[in-house]
């Protein structure tokens, strides 16, 4: 069985160790545009920030990898068209320029995103970079080397801005964080916790400018000078453009459905509308548990569950189990304080119209008789619920401890539905070393009940 995978990223890779792994008779090859193979940029800080190896080996894996498993990768080689009656795609070199028509038998597309760029005057000066994938990571890094860059501005708060932020302050830079929010990682975190964030942030020197709206880039000799946002000039010798991401599919249109922002539109089994010819990854929009509908969720965790998914109903007739859907989780630390976050807060309910409550919940690691400086830091939790049957639709856990994994408990907690009761009692370890005679998170659910303690 001839199986053609689009895109070697996370989606891309997943799917052929997944492939290659569970089936003895498939022949499975990966074409990707680009250059570089599988960079990967939930790496990025951590080369910006001198903490790997080196830049080559931020990546899911090498072309050899998989070629000792089987497989067949070509990079510079780009899919332009699927021929569905045919069951072909045509690929093409980048380097000669010339295409081939290749058959398929399955088709899985992960042909991904890109940053989405802001349509400002400006927009074509020098020095307005994103930050994704080899060649940014490459350019990112000379400009944090160049002593004439000196003031940088970010746009965009999300988790992506954030480490841009943080990364480029490290290195000495003056960073103004601009965004028309009001509030930094306010799509991934209640304000309870985000005010924390901001305290963090101006702590070390970054400006905040929120809530603002951005009208230009302002240049000198062809290179960026300023971002002018409501009428004030932010100096900017380098802006890093953070604001949202655009699917790789116009190559799809008119051939696969797509939604109006592009997004590749796939039933509940993650099947295009061409037969044999899937999807995952960042340019589709899986299933989220809590909020009961398909939405947009950018994560590497996604795109490999749901490559698992694809490869293990690949061979069925018709897919017995539809993919069972994602949480949507991410943890990230803003200089000295560490958060975890999932599923769905009061923003992300409200867009998403699902009936939702926030309870916020703040307390100390361990027994009080621990002094603050033997390590009992502050913990903050919110918990993200239904009013009506309590249900679990999401929360996060902060705290200058690393005390991120609770967050996945929380993740569980959300993909399994569990109720509020389900945690204020669930039977987790006591040990003042780590925690209080009740875990963090059964406190939090407790507070969240109105249990008096
Ligand atoms: P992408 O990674 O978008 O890659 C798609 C690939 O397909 C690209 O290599 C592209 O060149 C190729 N391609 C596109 N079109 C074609 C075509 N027509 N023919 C051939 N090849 C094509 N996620 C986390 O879970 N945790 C993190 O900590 C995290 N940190 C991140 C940090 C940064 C700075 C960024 C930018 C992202 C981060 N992510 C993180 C998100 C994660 O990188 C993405 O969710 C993941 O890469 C999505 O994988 P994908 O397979 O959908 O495609």
């Amino acid at each position: 069985t001839k199986i053609v995978i689009v895109g070697a990223s996370h989606g891309g890779h997943e799917s052929a160790i997944e492939l290659l792994q569970k089936y003895s008779n498939v022949d499975v090859t990966i074409y990707e545009a680009g250059d570089f193979v599988s960079f990967m940029s939930c790496g990025m800080e951590l080369f910006l920030e001198d903490q790997v190896t080196t830049q080559d080996d931020v990546r899911n894996f090498k072309p050899e990898d998989i070629i000792k498993m089987g497989g067949n990768v070509y990079n510079n080689h780009e899919v332009t068209a699927i021929d569905a009656d045919k069951k072909q795609v045509t690929v093409k070199n980048t380097i000669n320029g010339t295409s081939e028509a290749v058959d398929y038998d399955k088709l899985i597309l992960s042909s991904g995103v890109t940053p989405r760029s802001l349509n400002l005057p400006g927009n074509d000066l020098e020095n307005i970079y994103e930050m994704r994938g080899y060649d940014w990571a490459t350019k990112l890094k000379a400009a944090m080397n160049n002593d004439a860059i000196q003031n940088v501005v970010v746009i965009g708060s999300g988790y992506i801005g954030i480490e841009a932020t943080e990364a480029f302050t490290k290195a000495g830079k003056q960073v103004t964080l601009l965004d028309s929010m009001d509030r930094p990682l306010a799509t991934y975190l209640d304000p309870e916790m985000t005010k924390y964030i901001e305290k963090e942030l101006e702590s070390h020197q970054v400006k905040l400018g929120m809530g603002v709206n951005i009208t230009s880039y302002l240049g000198e000799n062809g290179k960026v000078t300023a971002v002018e946002a409501d009428g004030t000039q932010f100096p900017a010798d380098l802006v890093i453009c953070a604001t949202g991401v655009i699917p790789n599919t116009d190559w799809l249109k008119g051939t696969v459905n797509l939604d109006q922002r592009g997004f590749i539109e796939t039933d509940p089994y993650l099947r295009t509308n061409l037969p044999d010819v899937y999807a995952i990854g960042d340019a589709i929009k899986p299933y989220n548990i809590p909020a009961n509908q398909q939405m947009p969720i950018a994560l590497a965790t996604t795109a490999r569950r749901e490559a698992q998914y694809v490869v293990d109903h690949l061979f069925e007739n018709q897919a017995s189990v539809p993919f069972a859907g994602v949480v949507g989780s991410s943890a990230l630390s803003v200089f000295d304080l560490k958060f975890a976050a999932t599923g769905l807060n009061s923003m992300t309910a409200k867009r998403a119209n699902v009936s939702a409550q926030t309870d916020f919940y703040q307390d100390y690691l361990r027994p009080a008789y621990v002094p603050v400086k033997n390590g009992n830091l502050p913990v903050y939790v919110t918990i993200t619920y239904n009013p009506l049957n309590h249900q679990i639709l999401g929360g996060s856990v902060m705290s200058p401890y690393d005390v991120t994994a609770q967050g996945n408990v929380l993740a569980l907690a959300t993909s399994k539905k569990l109720t509020l009761e389900d945690l204020a009692s669930a039977d987790f370890f006591f040990q003042p070393g780590f925690d209080r005679q009740w875990s963090l998170l059964n406190l939090a659910a407790q507070n969240a009940l109105g249990w008096e303690r």
